[in-house]
């Protein structure tokens, strides 16, 4: 039985005061109130804030991931963010793939596959997204793009190196929109991109895969996407910005 997981992307918003009032309010509560969420719990604030957050949840289960990585080493390459400068401050996670990486910073499955490769020689557990757009929908395409982001990035990846990733199946017409999908097609998506890695990589590994739903998820809608077989979590965005919608959630 695969364990359920909630990630809180918080994208480019809460600053450091409230990185940290989030962050320590939210284990208080978790303590205080000894809430039984039974989840893991993920939470990806933006790059300065990284460290901090990893100092307050030191000690608990939560872990911290970053939202983003550079596909290069180390170098001339300003403003950037490596994979080993998150290391040597002891994060273990990064998101890559988000549809806004691609859409508005022109990450291509390419590019895409670069940051996958430097992940893994830094040992990062990544939060791969995976997405069609509305356009694509409409015209019933969803399970070509979807087959064919992982068919040019994590595809190229060993048996071993499945290991690390998180599958986070978005549609992009989803996304802060507040029009979800449905659970069906969610589901739907999900056996399919289950049945990928049953192809692709054998049984175990897609039994073992986890993949998330993410796209106006909320505390209402939250608890029945979990409910779904092939649905092993979700990636929050806006609902994870406040304690109280966000433990909403963890509690679904
Ligand atoms: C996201 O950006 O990953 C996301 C799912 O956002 P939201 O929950 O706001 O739709």
């Amino acid at each position: 039985m695969r364990k359920k997981i909630v990630i809180a992307n918080w994208k480019m918003n809460h600053d450091f005061h409230e990185t940290s009032f989030f962050l320590r309010n939210f284990l208080k509560i978790l303590l205080e109130k000894k809430i039984n969420h039974n989840k893991e719990i993920i939470i990806a604030p933006s790059f300065p804030f990284l460290h901090i957050s990893n100092q307050i949840l030191q000690g608990t289960t939560l872990k911290i991931a970053a939202q983003n990585i550079y596909q290069m080493d180390k170098g001339s390459y300003t403003g950037e963010v490596s994979a080993s400068m998150l290391k040597s401050i002891g994060i273990t996670k990064v998101i890559l793939g988000h549809s806004e990486r691609r859409e508005l910073f022109f990450e291509n499955n390419d590019i895409l596959f670069k940051k996958i490769k430097i992940a893994l020689k830094y040992g990062l557990d990544i939060i791969f997204c995976v997405g069609e757009t509305s356009f694509e929908r409409n015209r019933d395409q969803q399970f070509y793009i979807v087959k064919n982001q992982l068919k040019e990035t994590i595809f190229h990846c060993t048996r071993d190196e499945i290991g690390f990733f998180y599958i986070a199946y978005e549609p992009i017409w989803a996304i802060g929109t507040g029009k979800n999908a449905t659970y069906e097609q969610a589901q739907t998506m999900h056996k399919f991109i289950r049945s990928l890695f049953l192809e692709k990589y054998g049984e175990s590994i897609s039994n073992r895969i986890p993949i998330l739903y993410g796209g106006s998820i909320n505390n209402l809608n939250a608890g029945d996407f979990f409910l779904q077989k092939d649905i092993d979590g979700g990636l929050v965005g806006k609902s994870s910005l406040k304690i109280e919608n966000f433990l909403k959630i963890i509690q679904s």
